[in-house]
């Protein structure tokens, strides 16, 4: 596969190559192999629970018997509406190895966004967890959901003795509350029914859909980004290529990043599987459950985001815990400012590179090297086999580095297009580029950065004005935990510049100092007008700000004055 000579490619470090090679494999065999080569070997460790990999293939083998049994076929949508568990990696490689589309749902889901899912994608299968059941009935008949099957966190004991469950729960099976009939089964009753035969592939061309990534949610209907198994071979086939130290058979995984989102199932479980290597989990991201498994289960490879970091690296008992066997972490989905990099490394001796991407991708294109040289505020160089370039916004002509415009990419882990929706997918694919919506520069040397969401970008008084910029300012105060600008309408300006901030524990401060403070290091077009003090600002399930649910916000204010 060949990408075009270009600057970055001077700057490769000298263990990656420009070009890979990639197996023509579907993505089952990943797991397959590492069965095959490390049965004894670890492959999940959940909540006090250690699973092979040799017993979690026997599992997939009999979930994929099981799923078959119940009428699922080659091609049809499977949900899995799950937390990071081992339900979610078993049901998952057990859809694929029939042939089957995942569609990731977020557990979090209300109502309206489930019954959206369920019914774009066509799912008549759900696998979820008996805590959402009474949602997914709900909606069921108002989708085309014929099958539910429920699991339960405590399906995988030993269980923590602290921990209080909300439900109470039958021995072998799903919760007294939900009946079992024709349509609802447990998890673990199918699992036990059904022999562990191995289960042939019956994905017969690697451009066959693998799962359905939805996006897009927060500014109108999610669409479902088709990833194919060749996608995702791809990025994982690039991830081991960038951290090219790992052994196979030797690493371990925190997995922190939700496995529904695409960033967590690919640079988490698809690429563990692929090293054979063992992933922590955790249902859901909390500090301190973070810290103590971190200590306890010594994973070397922390995938995570910016505000992950953040939140520990501000815990008050930070320094009680030993953090030392993390040796690289790869922070994605939002920018990492550079403080929260330099102390994280401090704190971990390792080191926290950042990198970039997007559902559409698989997700990753780009990151900085994490052995070599790498530039802060950079998101690093394009993957291997991935063409980039910036263009400008208004006639998509190719840009020369120090410019900036729309970043553009075009490689194999680009997705076929959007599940249904033509036009939504003519309008971001063109002769393989894929328009990432970001605007950014490269420089010199081939190293990116993106400035803002093209949508995300304030115009106040006729300047251009990048949200990003101005947080990264704020975070540089050392009393900020977390930072988000958006713009307001503004009568005089069109819009203005609006910080929400939420201050560290022990801290105090004013709307005049924060004034202040900017002044120093802004130009003043660009110092927010306002700020608002809050305890939390609300985020996505991988920790990213979101930015357009505060700028929703006083937007609707606005209105309504
Ligand atoms: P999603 O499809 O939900 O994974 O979101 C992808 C978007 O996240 C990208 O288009 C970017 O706007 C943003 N993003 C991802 N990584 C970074 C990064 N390192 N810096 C800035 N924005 C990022």
């Amino acid at each position: 596969m060949a990408v075009k000579e270009q600057t970055w490619l001077r700057h490769y470090p000298e263990e990656i190559p420009a070009n890979l090679d990639y197996p023509e494999t579907p993505l089952t065999v990943f797991l397959e192999k590492a069965a095959a080569d490390f049965p004894d070997r670890e492959a999940i460790y959940f909540m006090g629970k250690r699973i092979s990999y040799s017993q979690l293939l026997q599992d997939v083998y009999r979930m994929a018997r099981a799923l078959e049994d119940l009428g699922v076929q080659k091609g049809d949508r499977i949900s899995i509406m799950l937390p990071n568990c081992p339900q979610s990696v078993i049901t998952y490689y057990a859809v694929l190895l029939l042939g089957g589309i995942v569609v990731q749902t977020n557990p979090m889901y209300k109502e309206r966004e489930l019954e959206h899912q369920l019914t774009d994608s066509g799912a008549e299968t759900i696998i979820c967890l008996d805590l959402v059941y009474t949602q997914v009935a709900k909606v069921k008949d108002r989708t085309p959901l014929k099958r539910i099957i429920v699991t339960s966190i405590k399906d995988y004991l030993p269980f923590p003795k602290n921990w209080l469950y909300p439900l109470k729960l039958k021995k072998d099976g799903i919760d007294p509350f939900i009946p079992e009939s024709e349509d609802i089964h447990s998890f673990s009753g199918l699992l036990k029914k059904a022999l562990p035969d191995p289960v042939i592939s019956r994905v017969d061309s690697l451009d066959e859909i693998a799962l359905l990534q939805y996006t897009g949610g927060t500014t109108g209907l999610a669409k479902g980004a088709m990833l194919t198994h060749r996608n995702i071979v791809v990025n994982v086939v690039q991830s081991g290529a960038w951290l090219h130290k790992g052994k196979r058979g030797k690493e371990k995984l925190l997995g922190i990043v939700p496995f529904f989102h695409v960033y967590g199932m690919t640079v988490v479980m698809n690429y563990a599987v692929y090293m054979a290597a063992t992933m922590v989990l955790l249902p859901r991201f909390n500090v301190e459950d973070a810290l103590k498994v971190i200590e306890r289960e010594k994973p070397n490879f922390f995938p995570g985001a910016p505000t992950m970091y953040v939140a520990l690296i501000n815990h008050p008992d930070i320094r009680k815990y030993d953090l030392s066997s993390i040796q690289a972490c790869l922070s994605g989905s939002a920018p990492l400012p550079l403080v929260v990099q330099e102390q994280f490394e401090k704190l971990t001796g390792g080191r926290l590179v950042e990198g970039y991407g997007l559902t559409e991708s698989s997700p990753v294109t780009h990151a900085n090297p994490v052995w070599g040289k790498r530039k802060h505020g950079s998101i690093g160089l394009p993957w291997p086999d991935t063409d980039c370039r910036i263009v400008d916004p208004g006639d998509g002509r190719e840009l020369p580095a120090g410019e900036v415009g729309l970043l553009q990419v075009r490689g194999p882990q680009v997705m076929k297009g959007y599940w249904n929706r033509k036009e939504e997918t003519d309008q971001v694919l063109k002769d393989g580029w894929l328009n990432t919506g970001d605007i950014g520069t490269m420089d010199e040397e081939g190293f990116f950065y993106i400035m803002d969401r093209e949508k995300d970008m304030i115009i106040a008084g006729g300047f251009n004005i990048y949200p990003r910029e101005v947080e990264e300012v704020l975070y540089d105060h050392s009393a900020i935990q977390e930072a988000a600008v958006v713009g307001v309408p503004d009568p005089y300006r069109g819009e203005t510049v609006k910080a929400f901030l939420v201050v560290k524990p022990g801290y105090q401060l004013t709307e005049e100092e924060m004034n202040r403070y900017c002044r120093e290091k802004l130009a003043s077009y660009k110092v927010p007008r306002i700020y608002e003090f809050r305890d939390e600002l609300p985020k996505t399930t991988v920790g990213k700000v979101l930015r357009r649910v505060l700028a929703e916000e006083e937007g609707k204010k606005a209105n309504s004055k």
